[in-house]
C-alpha cells in the first residue's frame, strides 16, 4: 500500500479524512494539521484544528456543529460565566478533559506532536496526526477593528470585520514537527484536503522547509478546492480571500497552490472554471461532486483522489 500525505484544517479536511480512511489504510497516513488557531484560554492550551480531525476520526464529533463533542454538555462554561470570564469560545465539558490532559501533558515537557499522539492512541485514531509544528505560531488578523487571534476574529466577532491583512506570527522561526519532510519526501500522493486555504492551509505552508518540500517530491500532489460556485461551504474563506485581493473562486484557490499542484478538484458545478485553471496556471483540473452532504459523497470524492494519484 502507498503512503499518503494529507495537509488538514479543521471541519473540512476532517470530512474528506472520514472519507478517505474508509477506504485507504489509516496506519499508511500522514495527516498534518494546522496549529495556527491554537490558543491559550484559562490557563488550558486548545488547538481547534488538531481537535476537528482527532475526534472526527474517533467517531466522537458532532457531526452538526462539525466541531466538539456529540451529546457535550457546558456546564464548565456556564460556572465560569457565574465567575465573570468570558466564555465566547465554546469548550464543552468532556472537550475540557482533552485540552486539561493536552496542557498537563505539555506542562510534564512533552512536545505538542508528543501530545497529539497520546491523545490518538488513546481515542483509537489510526491515522498518524503531525501538528505542522511543535514551535507557537498564531494566526493574527488584521482588521478595521485592530489586529486580533484568529479565534478572536471568528468566533468572538463573528468575523464582521473587514480584513486588511493575515500573519502567520512565529512561522518564521518554527521548524516543522519531527516526521515531516521525509513523509512528504517518501510519500506516494499528497493531499490538500478542501480547508480554508489562508487561515488552515495557508500557515502550514509558512512553514519552513514545508513548501519547498511538496515543490521537489516526487508525490503526486492533489488538492480539493473548499470554494464551490464562488462560496465556501461554510466559514470566512471568502472574507479572507477578498481583503487579500484574491479571486474567490476554485481559481483563485488554485492559484494559491499553483506551484506545487498536479491536479486540482473542482466541483462539477464549477467545471466551467477547469479550462482556465489548466491554461493559466498549468494544473490539471478534475471535476466531481465535491460537497460532502453523506459518507457515500464522502467516500466518493476520496476515491477520486486516489484515483488521480495512481493515475
Ligand atoms: P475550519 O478550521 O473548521 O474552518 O476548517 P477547514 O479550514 O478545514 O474548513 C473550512 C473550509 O472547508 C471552508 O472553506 C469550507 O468551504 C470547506 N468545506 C467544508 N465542507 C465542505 C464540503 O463538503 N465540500 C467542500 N468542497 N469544501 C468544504
Ligand atoms: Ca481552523
Amino acid at each position: 500500500m502507498p503512503l499518503l500525505v494529507a495537509l488538514a484544517g479543521g471541519v473540512g479536511a476532517a470530512r474528506f479524512l472520514q472519507g478517505l480512511v474508509a477506504i485507504f489504510p489509516p496506519e499508511n497516513l500522514t495527516v498534518i494539521g494546522n496549529t495556527g488557531d491554537d490558543m491559550e484560554i484559562y490557563g488550558l492550551y486548545v488547538s481547534p484544528d488538531l481537535d476537528i480531525v482527532t475526534y472526527t476520526l474517533a467517531g466522537l464529533v458532532d457531526e452538526a456543529k462539525g466541531w466538539g463533542i456529540k451529546g457535550d454538555t457546558f456546564g464548565f462554561l456556564d460556572m465560569l460565566s457565574r465567575y465573570g470570564y468570558e466564555t465566547w469560545f465554546r469548550i464543552g465539558d468532556r472537550d475540557l478533559a482533552t485540552h486539561l490532559h493536552r496542557t498537563m501533558l505539555l506542562r510534564k515537557g512533552l512536545r505538542l506532536s508528543e501530545a497529539t499522539a497520546d491523545i490518538c492512541r488513546r481515542l483509537g485514531v489510526e491515522v498518524r496526526l503531525l501538528p505542522m509544528t511543535d514551535d507557537p505560531v498564531r494566526t493574527m488578523i488584521r482588521t478595521e477593528a485592530g489586529t486580533m487571534h484568529f479565534q478572536e476574529y471568528l468566533v468572538k466577532r463573528g468575523a464582521r470585520d473587514a480584513v486588511l491583512a493575515v500573519e502567520f506570527l512565529g512561522a518564521k522561526e518554527a521548524k516543522p514537527s519531527p516526521g515531516i519532510l521525509e513523509a512528504i519526501q517518501e510519500a506516494e500522493g499528497v493531499i490538500i484536503c478542501p480547508s480554508n486555504p489562508i487561515v488552515s492551509i495557508g500557515p502550514i505552508l509558512s512553514i519552513d522547509g514545508i513548501r519547498q518540500a511538496l515543490r521537489r517530491t516526487r508525490a503526486t500532489v492533489v488538492g480539493i478546492s473548499p470554494i464551490i460556485m464562488g462560496a465556501p461551504v461554510k466559514g470566512p474563506a471568502d472574507k479572507l480571500m477578498r481583503g487579500l485581493g484574491i479571486e474567490i473562486s476554485a481559481f483563485g484557490v488554485a492559484s494559491l497552490y499553483a506551484d506545487i499542484l498536479d491536479t486540482f478538484i473542482i466541483d462539477f458545478r464549477d467545471s466551467m472554471l477547469a479550462k482556465r485553471i489548466e491554461s493559466e496556471l498549468g494544473v490539471n483540473v478534475m471535476a466531481t461532486d465535491t460537497l460532502m452532504t453523506s459518507f457515500e459523497v464522502k467516500k466518493r470524492l476520496a476515491e477520486a483522489v486516489l484515483h488521480s494519484i495512481r493515475g
